[in-house]
């Protein structure tokens, strides 16, 4: 007998169980590795397998957002940051680990707990019991027709392709300005004009930039409709951008008064106008090449990115319009969603994730409420960003940084300003948990 069925062992499922299981509440986690499936991207049967880098990034909870995430989290008893830390490897400030002693030890203690039973099986239906679904970016697909046909299928995203996004405080606001085409809309858009030797040079160098490899099983998935990578086509030709997403027609450079040769146009990405993800230019493009090529744009030269472009399959819902507050399916409140089906991105963030649906979903079974942490601490940006601030229409897996969060009000010096989120959130956690 259980309380509350958990799918899927993974970075989220893992500390989902945990925390559950250490309030008391008696958990069944199902993973399927191990009872003969496999996902394309896992190599072992081990819970909390890190299928690709072993970094959990930074870990400096001063200056970086993941870094303060990190320590939220050990507030928290978390198992993942506590089996990290102990299987941690030399990797400057950043947080890397020991992949196979990290999911071992993961694994020992869940299994080791008298509250949680594991069975090696796989689920293919959202459960009628009180569920949390962590089934991951592979998730098998008869769950994810399943929650498909729950949520709409056109809500479940199966191949993800990453727009870079740019903190607006780095955009060059004396070049760009804000209009929307043929003055449609308002000013709903930044514009980022490229005159015509600028255009050719930033196609060209989209065709000779180095792209990341597709791995086997991704090439067999095709692109969708509306989202092909910007160097596929630049390859069809040197206008197709031109009569793309890169259009310069009606819209009016004040600086010339005319319509420029080419032009990048940027969305706004949350509600407080801090992120904004650059139209249509999704990208295979290495980080560091992304980085060069579009601070060749005007406006851009000094462009912070909250997130670069990228390409892989990922299942993920549309949680802005699909998720409450406490990550219950509005739908059907009895299934929460944790991990990177949520729509956030990384292993630690999963796992943050994870945190959050477990304390609630403890809370619920237990008789109590507990209210979502506050906007300006990193579980509660990241948790707010996934069920409502961020536009659920354009909705795009995304990593904590401090853009996810309200800005500090004034004036700030930039070299002060990771410190002031980073203080802010510390005293906003402290005051929360007091109450
Ligand atoms: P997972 O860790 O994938 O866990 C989901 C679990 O559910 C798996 O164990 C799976 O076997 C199980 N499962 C699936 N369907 C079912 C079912 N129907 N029934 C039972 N069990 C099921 N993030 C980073 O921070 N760094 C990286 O380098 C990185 N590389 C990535 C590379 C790839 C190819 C992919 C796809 C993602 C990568 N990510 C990376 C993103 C993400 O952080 C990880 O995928 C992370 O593991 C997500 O955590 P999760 O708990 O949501 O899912």
């Amino acid at each position: 007998t259980y309380d509350i069925h958990i799918i899927g062992g993974g970075l989220a499922g893992s500390e989902a169980a945990w925390q559950l299981a250490e309030a008391g509440i008696r958990v069944k986690l199902s993973e399927m590795r191990g009872s003969g499936d496999m996902t394309p991207a896992h190599q072992t049967d081990g819970l909390a397998e890190l299928v690709c880098s072993n970094s959990f990034r930074s870990d400096d909870a001063e200056n970086n957002a993941v870094g303060l995430l990190h320590a939220e989290m050990r507030t928290f008893g978390s198992i993942i940051m506590a089996e990290g830390d102990r299987h941690k490897v030399p990797a400057g400030s950043a947080l890397a680990v020991d992949r196979d002693g990290f999911s071992a030890g993961v694994t020992a203690r869940l299994a080791a707990h008298p509250n949680i039973e594991i069975v090696r099986e796989r689920v293919d239906a959202l459960p009628e019991t009180p569920a949390i679904i962590a089934t991951g970016p592979l998730t098998a697909s008869g769950l994810a027709a399943s929650i498909g046909a729950a949520t709409g299928s056109d809500a479940l995203a199966f191949f993800d392709a990453i727009a870079p996004i740019v903190h607006h405080d780095s955009i060059d606001m004396s070049v760009a300005w804000r209009q929307a085409r043929w003055n449609k809309g308002g000013d709903d858009y930044i514009n980022c004009p490229l005159d015509k030797d600028q255009y050719h040079a930033f196609v060209q160098g989209l065709i000779d930039g180095e792209k990341g490899e597709f791995r086997d099983w991704e090439k067999d998935t095709p692109y969708f409709e509306g989202c092909m990578p910007i160097e596929v086509m630049a390859e069809r030709g040197p206008e197709t951008l031109r009569f793309g997403p890169m259009k310069g027609v009606g819209l009016d450079d004040p600086r010339t008064g005319r319509w420029p040769y080419a032009c990048v146009q940027l969305r706004q990405d949350n509600a407080s106008a801090t992120l904004w993800n650059i139209v249509g230019f999704q990208t295979k493009l290495k980080h560091a090449e992304q980085v060069r090529l579009f601070r060749t744009i005007s406006g851009l030269e000094n462009a912070e990115f909250a997130r670069l472009g990228g390409l892989h399959r990922n299942t993920f819902i549309r949680s802005p319009e699909l998720l409450d507050p406490t990550l219950r399916l509005k739908s059907r409140p009895n299934i929460r969603f944790a991990g990177q089906i949520t729509g956030c991105e990384g292993y630690v963030e999963s796992a943050a994730v994870g945190l959050l649906a477990g304390r609630f979903a403890a809370a619920e079974l237990r008789g109590d409420v507990m209210t979502p942490p506050p906007v300006e601490t990193a579980l509660g940006a990241l948790l707010h960003h996934i069920t409502g601030a961020a536009e659920a229409e354009t909705y795009q897996p995304m990593n904590v940084n401090f853009g996810l969060m309200p800005p500090i009000p004034g004036r700030t010096k930039k070299a002060d300003r990771k410190k002031m989120y980073t203080d802010r959130a510390r005293a906003a956690l402290a005051a929360w948990m007091a109450a």
